[in-house]
């Protein structure tokens, strides 16, 4: 997506609705540097604002993303395409989340182990040994939940028997029992149970299925 472009039009239809930035700013509930931000082409609009802001500057999401007014002729054509690149950024958000998912979670894992063997070997009080033994236990879940939730928010699973993409309730999801990231749960669509798998996104798309 052409970030300049679509900067340069908030601007022109900001003005065309006779708002300063601090006011749309004000209006979303964001700070005018935010509005800033995106006019320059640093960034683009949240998905979660996106609509409202749209409705602030009069004009329709694939406007938005084309960066241009859409007469109606090429309006389908356009739709398609920026639908396809929002998604695309959206898998690439999801498949970082997942990333981090390792790059977290594996230091961590380590750390906790480590202080484990720590303080089974070396000599010391032992009111110091449970202390850094509990705290390992404490870490150890508490990232647990963290990587857990950031599993679940990212990208959708999908049910083996159905084939419905969906995302589970963060309890759902943390109190599964899993193979990989594969998450036995029960699907909202069919009502089976299935080991469900992870996918990047609502649509069937090549390439996008996880390998696990
Ligand atoms: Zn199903």
């Amino acid at each position: 997506m052409d970030q300049i472009k679509i900067g340069k039009f908030i601007s022109s239809c900001r003005k065309e609705q006779g708002m300063t930035q601090a006011v749309l700013a004000e209006k979303l509930g964001i700070s005018d540097r935010a509005v800033s931000k995106w006019e320059t082409g640093k960034s683009l609009p949240d998905s979660g604002i996106m609509l409202e802001l749209c409705e602030l500057l009069n004009i329709n999401v694939n406007e938005l993303l084309s960066g241009e007014k859409i007469m109606t002729e090429t309006y389908n054509k356009k739709a398609e395409e920026n639908l396809f690149e929002l998604k695309k950024e959206i898998e690439e958000k999801n498949r970082l989340l997942l990333n981090l998912e390792f790059i977290i979670g594996i230091p961590s894992i380590l750390a906790s182990l480590a202080l484990c063997v720590i303080a089974g070997y070396v000599e010391m009080p032992a009111g110091l040994r449970i202390g850094i033994i509990v705290f390992a236990v404490v870490m150890f879940f508490m990232i647990a939940f963290i990587l857990v939730g950031i599993e679940q928010k990212a990208g959708y699973y999908e049910c083996q028997k159905c084939h419905d993409r969906h995302i589970p309730t963060y309890w759902q999801a943390n109190l599964a029992p899993h193979m990989g990231r594969s998450r036995y749960m029960k699907c909202p669509a069919c009502g089976k149970w299935s080991y469900q798998k992870k996918v990047l996104s609502k649509e069937d798309a090549e390439g996008a299925d996880l390998k696990k």
